[in-house]
C-alpha cells in the first residue's frame, strides 16, 4: 500500500481533545489490515533487522506501534508511561507541554546497559514527549536506535529537539 492511501485514511478531528488542536486520528489506518502491515514492515525496513534489542512505545498509542514492531525485530516490547501507572521502581522525566507539564516513567530494570533501544510513537508534535522518552532511556542505560513517529508535525520542529537522534517519520504535515 502507498503512503498517500495510508495518509488519506488519517481522520483530521478540530479542537480534540481541546480548543485549536486538530487531533490526528489514526484508528482508521490501525483498522485497515493493509496499511498497519505496510507501516509495520516499513519501520522494521527502515531500521533493518539485527539492529534493535529492545521497542519502547509511548502510552498509549506508540504501544499499538511498537508491540508488533517488536515483534518482527526478535526485540522485547518496554512501556513507557505516564505517571504513577507503572508499578515497579522507575525512572521518571518531566517536561514542558504548551501549557504546564507532564511526566513521563519508565522501569528501572527494563532496558540493559548497552541495549539498542528504537522509540515508537504515532504523531511528533513539539517533540518534548519523544525528549523525554530518549533521555529516559539513556538514563537507564540504554543506546537510542532511533526514534520512529509515523506522523510529523513539521510545523512545530520537534525535530529540532531530537538533533542527537535518527528520526524516522513517514507522513509530514
Ligand atoms: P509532543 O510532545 O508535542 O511531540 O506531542 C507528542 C505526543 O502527543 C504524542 O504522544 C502524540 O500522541 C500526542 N499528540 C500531540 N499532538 C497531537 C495531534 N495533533 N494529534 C494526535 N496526537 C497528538
Amino acid at each position: 500500500m502507498e503512503i498517500e492511501q495510508i495518509k488519506a485514511l488519517i481522520r483530521d478531528v478540530p479542537d480534540f481533545p481541546e480548543p485549536g488542536i486538530v487531533f490526528k486520528d489514526i484508528t482508521p489506518i490501525l483498522a485497515h489490515a493493509d496499511a498497519m502491515s505496510t507501516i509495520i514492515d516499513l519501520i522494521v525496513v527502515h531500521f533493518g533487522r539485527g539492529t534493535v534489542d529492545k521497542v519502547v512505545g509511548i502510552e498509549a498509542r506508540g504501544f499499538i506501534l511498537a508491540a508488533p514492531v517488536a515483534y518482527h525485530f526478535n526485540a522485547g516490547f518496554v512501556p513507557i508511561r505516564k505517571q504513577g501507572k507503572l508499578p515497579w521502581e522507575t525512572a521518571s522525566e518531566e517536561y514542558a507541554l504548551e501549557y504546564g507539564t507532564a511526566t513521563l516513567e519508565l522501569h528501572r530494570d527494563a532496558i540493559e546497559k548497552g541495549e539498542r533501544v528504537l522509540i515508537v510513537d504515532d504523531v511528533l508534535a513539539t517533540g518534548g514527549t519523544a525528549q523525554a522518552a530518549a533521555s529516559l532511556v539513556e538514563r537507564c542505560g540504554g543506546v537510542i536506535r532511533g526514534i520512529s513517529c509515523l506522523i510529523e508535525l513539521e510545523f512545530l520542529k520537534g525535530r529540532s529537539k531530537l538533533e542527537d537522534y535518527e528520526v524516522h517519520t513517514f507522513i509530514q504535515y
